[in-house]
């Protein structure tokens, strides 16, 4: 699909996999004015192929896009192009546990000019990949850093929009967390450097003598839908959920004092990835002796259930084709 000023979106289309070809003045190289979304297909146990909740991954765009100064795109044209295209490449989608078809809708600004400004033209793209399950064996603990140097957002910045520039700035923490050994890096608020962000693409739990707290969401955070979809289920199931500011130093005393049962991430990728150990400063927190834990396990199981179509969707996230 491409936007022209004046014109809107216009020709939608589905052409084989192949280079494109851009100006080298084209906005989007120079100032990074671009969004782009994360979702997959799944094929489910009775044999249909099956998006999980679609719509909401075009909502964010939209958001993102506004952030962006990007024209808003018809969501609901976006997810019937994206259901055709499914449709036509049914047989890339791998059906083998745990794999799906990884699809990424990303939109540039194509306008070829070095002034600053939102661009007058952009491409919208929806490219698509097989990919295998995120751990070999299932779910399996990961080690995480917190990052005290550097910040991946502020109050006011674009933190919650879905924009290349956020990963940039995170891979500086990234390269810092995989040297020592580390999966993923923690990012803490960019004011005080005291409150919990995310993590670089997962958003972040943590069971606190029963209760189960997220960080709110505050501008800065990414507004994951499995965080969401993770939130009501939680809810569904009568355990007690938390959306609001935690510290890591509440983090570090409820390690200390005994009572920081589980943590765990969540994303279209990582699914729910359990945290074996966080490390902050020079304290290696060992967390739930490094297990996965029972809340862990049950929110993997009726994620998994409901992507995979093996559990009753009685929530209305599942769209099969
Ligand atoms: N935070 C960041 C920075 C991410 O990149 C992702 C992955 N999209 C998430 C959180 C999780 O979001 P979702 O559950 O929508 O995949």
């Amino acid at each position: 699909l491409d936007y022209t000023d004046g014109v809107g979106w216009h020709d939608p289309r589905i052409v084989p996999y192949q280079p494109i070809s851009l100006d080298p003045s084209a906005m989007i190289f120079h100032y990074g004015q671009s969004v782009f979304e994360g979702l997959k297909a799944y094929v489910t146990v009775d044999n249909d192929a099956l998006l999980f909740r679609a719509d909401q991954n075009f909502k964010r765009l939209n958001r993102s896009n506004e952030r962006l100064c990007i024209p808003a795109i018809d969501e609901e044209l976006a997810l019937e192009g994206l259901k055709q295209l499914v449709t036509v490449d049914r047989d890339w989608i791998p059906n083998n546990p745990g794999t799906s078809l990884y699809i990424r809708p990303f939109i540039i600004a194509t306008e070829p000019n070095l002034g600053v400004h939102p661009s007058k033209k952009y491409h919208f793209i929806i490219i698509m990949s097989p990919s295998g399950s995120y751990y070999k064996e299932g779910i399996n603990p990961v080690k995480i850093l917190v990052e005290e140097q550097f910040v991946r957002a502020v109050k006011g910045g674009t933190g919650e929009a879905k924009t290349g520039g956020n990963y940039a700035s995170a891979l500086k923490g990234q390269e810092i967390a995989s040297r020592e050994g580390y999966a993923q890096t923690l990012w803490l608020d960019g004011k005080e450097n005291k409150y919990i962000e995310e993590v670089g693409s997962m958003n972040i739990f943590f069971k606190i003598n029963g209760i189960v707290i997220t960080p709110a969401l505050n501008g800065s955070i990414l507004p994951g839908i499995t965080r969401d979809s993770m939130i009501q289920v939680l809810k569904f199931k009568g355990i007690p959920v938390e959306e609001r500011q935690i510290s890591i130093d509440e983090v570090v005393e409820a390690h200390q004092n005994g009572t920081l049962e589980e943590v765990f991430g969540t994303g279209t990728a990582a699914v729910i990835s359990p945290v074996g150990e966080l490390k902050y400063l020079d304290d290696k927190m060992s967390i739930n002796k490094g297990e996965i834990g029972e809340i862990s396990q049950m929110l993997y199981d009726t994620l998994t259930g409901l992507q995979y179509g093996s559990i009753d969707d009685t929530f209305g996230w599942t769209i099969r084709l």
